[in-house]
């Protein structure tokens, strides 16, 4: 139940040759995708080339009421976005997608991923005399495909030419008037897929989860390093210059960030939970009479661990799914209760039992602590914590919010000394080596846990970077 990591993004893209009602189906789409990002979201509905916006700070049913759905025209094209602000302070200058009018046309962009670029890009850009209205790496893309344009001979040309000058994480969906693009980074840090309704309507997302939840049936994933366009022509791919590199497929997607029920480059995730069940029951085993997980992404873990390790799988938390993102927690005092109000211990199935907790990950360890304490005020015996990730070390550079190494307790800290901290009677993480497991592929970025980042690491990192330098602008003039 981790609350401090949060996922940056989820993009979707429609694209159908007539005219129909996608507002809607963006509104399933985006619902489907809630889970990557609570902060705001937005749809941009292409009518023939004319463009309709709505976007907002806010959850999907928030923002997009039955009236606000109804103001929409038909279209044929789509981009939605939901939000987590990973770089750039929250406000609605960051909303997404991204819309831009230039002197050959229009735009609109939704962007997964952060760049180990931006920095640079964004003061190359102003130097030139950009401007920028908000602080996110999506109107870097933003500038560079519109400036690629002016001199391109056509859109997919122009987002080929500017992909080839960002680093880091990008899944991308552009839209212009004419054409809906996805594009994904040839490391494939972040998770992009396609598939297509009966009524031949194509649906772009970053999960399988959202395609089946408009009724389209998954085709494929755009692979790492691809460009896929659709227009009234068909469908064309072309591979990226410089795609020839080592995949970096997130890792941390598989344990925690996406929905269990989808299915990332071939891979179920809620197989690759269970598959981290297994290695954990291999390698830290427990006597215990009890195997539970904390809800929502510990629950498959805790599957596998109990079928490899033969103890019984049980419900011992129960999770109150109506606490969303508006829950005010009343005051300071108050704030150690927030897990209660979040996780309630099943007395009757914990009371008197050796307990194996699994959980996704360790970030500061005061959640951790307060769930081991609530079992044991709940009368469990013994708690063997059993975490389906590797300690984080490291921050994160591309779409997570883990941005800092003080935040991170194992950065400081020995697995023995979590373990005092959070009150367990053992503690054991899945093995770094192991990880790779749980993808079926080496190609992995694991940069958190090991510290071996696939790029260069960025000048500046921290989610304020450009909000900072604004204000110190600001000051001086
Ligand atoms: Fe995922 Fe960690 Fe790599 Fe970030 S550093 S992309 S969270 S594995």
């Amino acid at each position: 139940m981790n609350n401090m990591i949060h996922e940056e993004c989820g993009v979707l893209g429609i694209f159908r040759k007539d005219a129909g009602p996608l507002a809607r189906l963006a509104y399933d789409g985006l619902f489907a995708l809630q889970h990557r990002g609570q902060e705001s979201c937005g749809i941009v509905l292409n009518d023939d080339g004319l463009f309709y916006s709505h976007k907002d700070l806010g959850l999907v049913g928030e923002v997009f009421s039955k009236d606000v759905l109804k103001r929409f025209p038909q279209g044929n094209m789509a981009v939605g976005h939901v939000r987590y602000g990973t770089t750039g302070a929250l406000n609605r200058a960051n909303c997404q997608p991204v819309e831009v009018n230039h002197q050959k046309g229009k735009l609109a962009i939704a962007h997964n991923g952060n760049l180990s670029n931006a920095w640079e890009l964004r003061n190359a850009l102003e130097m030139r005399g950009a401007i920028f209205h908000g602080t996110s790496d999506t109107e870097i893309i933003a500038y560079l495909i519109t400036q690629e344009r002016l001199r391109c001979r056509d859109i997919e040309t122009a987002v080929a030419a500017a992909a080839g000058r960002l680093e880091g994480a990008f899944s991308l969906v552009v839209m212009s008037a004419a054409k809906m693009i996805a594009v994904r980074d040839p490391h494939g840090f972040r998770p992009l897929c396609y598939g297509m309704r009966p009524d031949h309507t194509y649906v772009i997302a970053s999960e399988s989860c959202a395609l089946e939840s408009v009724g389209a049936r998954f085709i494929r994933d755009v692979a790492p390093g691809e460009l896929i366009v659709w227009d009234n022509d068909g469908i064309r791919c072309q591979v990226l210059p410089g795609s020839d590199i080592r995949r970096s497929r997130c890792i941390f997607e598989y344990i925690y960030f996406a929905r269990p029920d989808s299915v990332i480059d071939g891979i179920s995730v809620h197989e690759a939970r269970k598959q981290a069940g297994r290695i954990l029951a291999e390698t830290s085993p427990a006597e215990a009479d009890l195997v539970i997980g904390v809800p929502d992404s510990g629950l498959d873990a805790a599957l596998g661990y109990s079928a490899a390790s033969r103890i019984p799988y049980g419900i011992g938390l129960i999770k109150n799914k109506y606490i969303g993102r508006t829950f005010i927690v009343p005051g300071q005092d108050e704030r150690m209760n927030a897990v209660h109000l979040k996780l309630n211990p099943v007395k009757n199935a914990v009371n008197g039992k050796r307990i194996i907790l699994i959980d996704d990950s360790i970030v500061r360890g005061t959640t951790s602590g307060q769930i081991v304490s609530m079992l044991r005020a709940a009368g469990a015996k013994e708690i063997h914590m059993r975490i389906s990730s590797p300690p984080f070390l490291h921050p994160c550079y591309y779409g997570t919010d883990i941005d800092s190494e003080d935040n991170l307790i194992a950065n400081h800290h020995t697995v023995d000394q979590i373990k005092e901290i959070i009150g367990a009677d053992s503690l054991a993480y899945l093995p770094v080596e192991r990880l790779y497991q749980l993808s079926g592929t080496e190609e992995i970025c694991d940069a958190c846990f090991s510290g071996n980042y696939p790029t260069q690491k960025p000048v500046h990192s921290s989610k304020e970077r450009f909000d900072r330098r604004l204000s110190e602008r600001y000051n001086k003039e």
